[in-house]
């Protein structure tokens, strides 16, 4: 008999605001999850590893405008498209993750590949490039990134004079966008991925959250896998995706009591809005957000789909 295995994502913590949410959108954003999750799943009914499942659902995720990452990344103050991805696995503590490139059509891809190929666990900027023409990646013009959404976010945001998370219409209104994954697999394998555009109107050369291993990623066997999202500068400062992990390990929290213990404990008395998906050794799959929605879904063990957006469902 199999093993269980199970899967679950998200597309960023805040929504869309549900008065500005058209059904076709609506829709269009459940189609590209529910992609997501089976990109995923497929792998792991496969026999696959946790590894490759996430990076497949993330790399769904990757290639749709209507996340912030990978095709649909926000821009920076220069109107470019910089972007980090991390990837980690839970049986040996691997690692590989990426910052600040502006070419790679698949960012999560790379990190893999320096996880497998490098013997680094972190590269940034041309250094990331280079390393990725080297491993036989194609150079993707910024042009492919470019959406016009993005574009008028940066001009409001900048007029602003502010940064702000992917999908504010307003600096103060904060939402985000970054993409991520968690997974079980059929050999007992927990592995965390996040890839991110960053947020709009960043100076060039800010890392977020995302790459950052124990702030946005983190993944060990026999306790948890976490993928954040969320103004990065409040994740890493409380070192969030860490602080579910420990929690778990040393008071021995389950999976939801760690997860909403730092989202809507100190990281929200802090001021830092956002959430994260966590999955324990079991395959089961926690969402926790202190902002209005997050576009979320999850396979559990039995093969059951949820896929939900707001807060509220
Ligand atoms: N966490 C990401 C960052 O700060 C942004 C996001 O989640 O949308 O780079």
């Amino acid at each position: 008999m199999a093993k269980p295995f199970s899967i679950a994502i998200h597309g960023g913590a805040g929504t869309i605001l549900r008065e500005k949410m058209t059904q076709a959108l609506h829709d269009e954003f459940l189609l590209q999850l529910e992609a997501s999750l089976c990109a995923g799943q497929a792998v792991l009914a496969q026999g696959g590893s946790a590894v490759d499942a996430v990076v497949s659902a993330v790399t769904v995720l990757e290639d749709s405008p209507l996340f912030n990452a990978g095709r649909g990344s926000v821009m920076t103050s220069q109107e470019m498209v910089e972007m980090d991805a991390a990837i980690m696995e839970g049986r040996a503590h691997n690692v590989g993750a990426i910052a600040g490139v502006r070419h790679i059509k698949n960012p999560i891809q790379l990190a893999r590949q320096v996880m497998q190929d490098s013997e680094h666990v972190f590269l940034i900027g041309d250094g990331a490039e280079a390393f990725a023409f080297k491993q036989g990646y194609v150079f993707t013009e910024q042009d492919y990134f470019f959406t016009e959404r993005r574009y008028e976010q940066l001009m409001r945001v900048r007029q602003a004079g502010q940064c702000a998370l992917s999908e504010s219409e307003y600096p103060d209104d904060d939402k985000h966008g970054t993409v991520g994954a968690v997974a079980l697999d059929q050999q007992g394998n927990l592995a965390a991925a996040t890839s991110t555009g960053g947020i709009t109107n960043k100076q060039y050369g800010r890392v977020g959250d995302s790459p950052l291993i124990g702030a946005g990623t983190f993944a060990e066997n026999g306790n948890v896998a976490v993928s954040c999202t969320g103004m990065g500068e409040f994740f890493i400062r409380k070192m969030v995706a860490g602080d579910v992990a420990a929690r778990m390990r040393y008071l021995g929290e389950d999976v939801a009591t760690a997860c909403d213990s730092i989202i809507h404990g100190e990281l929200k008395r802090m001021g830092g809005e956002g959430g994260l998906v966590a999955m324990d050794a079991n395959g089961q799959a926690h969402f926790s957000m202190n902002s209005s929605g997050m576009y979320r879904g999850a396979i559990d063990t039995l093969g059951n789909m949820v896929i939900k957006i707001y807060a509220d469902e």
